[in-house]
This record gives structure tokens, C-alpha cells and sequence, in this order.
């Protein structure tokens, strides 16, 4: 899959691609990574790329202009856009699913009050929002979604990894141990060690329905009306 990302600081965006088991995906040529500074597509002379809203009001709003330019640039038409924005479709693992089954996928990265309409529909396919709060930098939360959907593609992670993940089944991840079996006076709990796999998988079911009661029940309300 190709990753593009049009962004201000995109210093931010850099060092995730750079890291860990994106990079890995990244040296083994299952994601590629463009990066584009949306300065550089900038058409006067200081390189502005905000300005105040029209109708008045606090902040500063991304000018169309500048944006419009390093998407054209890219191609973005021919691609599925992303935009991501609390005024946007709630992401989950079922969407971030959908993504992965594309070839290409390109994120603007809003700051500030975010970007001009225009530019959203002209361009943008997905205006998606990772959560109902406000955060400030479009960098973090294209990465949210970069980081859902990239470990979807086949090659990056085990197999088996995803699918005993949380959501899979409706349900929250049991409990991890890893060695040592006493931490601090804790122990590992006993069956853990017995090795008997019926057993173990009982043990997590359990653990995933009782954590799942207690920190999210509409998750099971959900299962429960489908
Ligand atoms: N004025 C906007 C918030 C702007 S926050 C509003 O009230 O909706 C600045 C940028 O951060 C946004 O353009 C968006 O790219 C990003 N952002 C903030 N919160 C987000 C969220 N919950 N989901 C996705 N992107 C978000």
C-alpha cells in the first residue's frame, strides 16, 4: 500500500515511518511513504498557508490554495482521501478494515480550526474522526488511523496476532503475562503455566467477558441485538 501524507509539520509524521514495525513494512516493500510539506505548495511569497475565517470567529482555518496544490501534486483524485476531523464518520476496527483493502490512501493532516470546505469537496472521500474530542494536531490522528490500518495488510504481523485482538469477536483482549512469575508479590495466574490449551482458552474467555462487562458493555449490547 501506498501512504501519502500532506501535512505542515511533517517532522511529526516522519519518525512513525521511520519506526519499529513500520519501518520493517516499509524495508520489505509492503508500504510505501510519501511525505508532502504543504508549505511547499504555499503561492506567495512568506509561504502562508492559514488565514481567518470568513463570518468571523477564533482561529485560523487552512487555505484552500496551498492544499489544493500538493493534492493535485499527488494525484489525490485518483485516491481514496482522507481526511481525519472530530466532524467526521467515528473510526473503528471495522473501517479501518475497509482501508486496508486499498491500494493507495492519502491523509490531510487539519490544524489549527481545520481546512477549507472547498477542499473537502473537491478532494475528500473519508472525513473520519478517531473520537469524540478535540485534539489539535491532524498529524496525530492521521497516525491513529495509519497505525489501525497499515498492521491489517497482510505480511506486517502474524496472522494470529489479529485474530485473537480486541473487537475481533466483540469482545476485549484477556489479560498478558510474560516472564517472571512472581513480579512484586503478584503471581502469574496458575493456569497460565499448566499448559493444558483447553484450559488456557477457557480462562481467557472468561477474563475477556468479564473485562469486557466491566469496561464496555456496549459492546456486548451490540453483539447481543445482532
Ligand atoms: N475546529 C474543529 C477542530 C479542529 S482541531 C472542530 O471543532 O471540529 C485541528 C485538527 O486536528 C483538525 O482539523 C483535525 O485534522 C484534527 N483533529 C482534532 N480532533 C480530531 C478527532 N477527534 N478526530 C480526527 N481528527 C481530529
Amino acid at each position: 500500500m501506498r501512504i501519502t501524507v500532506l501535512s505542515l509539520f511533517p517532522e511529526i509524521v516522519n519518525g512513525f515511518f521511520a519506526s519499529s514495525i513500520m519501518a520493517k513494512a516499509i524495508d520489505r516493500g509492503i508500504i510505501e511513504y510519501r511525505s508532502v510539506d504543504i508549505r511547499d505548495y504555499a503561492t506567495d511569497r512568506h509561504h502562508t498557508c492559514d488565514d481567518a475565517p470568513y463570518g468571523g470567529g477564533a482561529g485560523m482555518v487552512l487555505k484552500p490554495e496551498p492544499l489544493g496544490g500538493a493534492l493535485e501534486a499527488v494525484g489525490a483524485r485518483a485516491i481514496r482521501t482522507v481526511y481525519p476531523t472530530p466532524g467526521g464518520r467515528l473510526f473503528t476496527q471495522e473501517y479501518a478494515k475497509q482501508l486496508a483493502g486499498e491500494q493507495e490512501l492519502v491523509f490531510i493532516c487539519g490544524r489549527y480550526e481545520g481546512i477549507d470546505q472547498r477542499i473537502i469537496d473537491l478532494y475528500v472521500d473519508d472525513e473520519i474522526s478517531i473520537g469524540d474530542y478535540v485534539i489539535s494536531s491532524g498529524e496525530i490522528a492521521t497516525l491513529v488511523i495509519v497505525d489501525a490500518v497499515y498492521r491489517l495488510i497482510e505480511g506486517v504481523i502474524s496472522q494470529e496476532s489479529l485474530e485473537e485482538e480486541s473487537f475481533e469477536d466483540g469482545l476485549l483482549e484477556y489479560p498478558h503475562f510474560t516472564r517472571p512469575e512472581v513480579y512484586n508479590g503478584l503471581r502469574v495466574p496458575e493456569v497460565l503455566l499448566s499448559g493444558h490449551h483447553e484450559n488456557i482458552r477457557k480462562w481467557r474467555f472468561e477474563r475477556s467477558v468479564e473485562k469486557t462487562l466491566r469496561n464496555r458493555r456496549d459492546l456486548l449490547d451490540h453483539a447481543e441485538n445482532e
